[in-house]
């Protein structure tokens, strides 16, 4: 189908640092250094499964730390939980999940080959969006997760992942096509739709597809 390959990344560390806390309520995270220090895999789960730095603790079910590869070349981020993804404990699980499975099948990759997170590790209340104080609360986590991945690429899932993972509000439409880099790093991100918007939405499917393409072919960090 004239789809790039994902080749085998050669690149650098990301250099990122974490932010200082988690919130009032948790223990400092120690800062990564250059030399991979930082939390690994298993701890940093361990203080997301028992996190109740923001509101959302008592009301989740249980978090949803995030799944696949964690030597992906592709990671993927979305919103938050949904009512199944805090039922199972796993991002995109429900029909948005079978739609983000088959977005990937299209570029030759299965679910197991790329990482998948949330900005959000615990369900807001009726599916609401995320409140700013809940994303500063919990953003430590994701960006650690992003530092152990060190993906070549970041797919930015719907306006709320793409409005908090760069910073900005711009609209979602505007920011397609663009090449931006992740917080302090050299980390390529890439924004298109959320599946639950295409599903609504199955005309701009093609869309998504142009974006999916578009993150293949963007070069890897230096
Ligand atoms: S959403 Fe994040 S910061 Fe809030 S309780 Fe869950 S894991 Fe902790």
């Amino acid at each position: 189908m004239g789809i790039p390959v994902w080749v085998p990344r050669g690149a650098p560390a990301a250099g990122a640092s974490m932010p200082a806390t988690l919130g009032s309520e948790q223990a400092p995270v120690p800062a990564a250094s250059g030399d991979g220090g930082g939390l690994g895999w298993t701890e940093l789960e361990r203080r997301v499964a028992g996190c109740v730095a923001c509101e959302l603790h008592r009301s989740r079910t249980q978090t949803v730390f995030g799944t696949g590869s964690r030597e992906a070349d592709l990671m993927v981020i979305g919103e938050a939980p949904g009512a199944d993804e805090d039922r199972q404990g796993e991002p995109f699980v429900g029909r948005a999940g079978q739609l983000l499975n088959a977005m990937l099948r299209a570029i030759g990759l299965s679910r197991e080959e790329v990482y998948i997170a949330n900005i959000l590790k615990c369900r807001p209340p009726r599916n609401r969006d995320p409140r700013p104080e809940e994303v500063a609360a919990c953003e430590a986590y994701l960006h650690r997760q992003v530092e152990l991945v060190r993906p070549r690429v970041i797919l930015a899932l719907g306006r709320i992942a793409a409005h908090n993972l760069l910073k900005t509000d711009a609209p979602l439409g505007r920011m397609r096509g663009r090449r931006y880099t992740y917080s302090d790093t050299e980390i390529p991100v890439v924004v298109t739709y959320h599946p639950a918007y295409l599903l609504r939405n199955p005309a701009d499917k093609r869309k998504t597809w142009q974006d999916l393409k578009f993150a293949q072919r963007v070069p890897a960090p230096r």
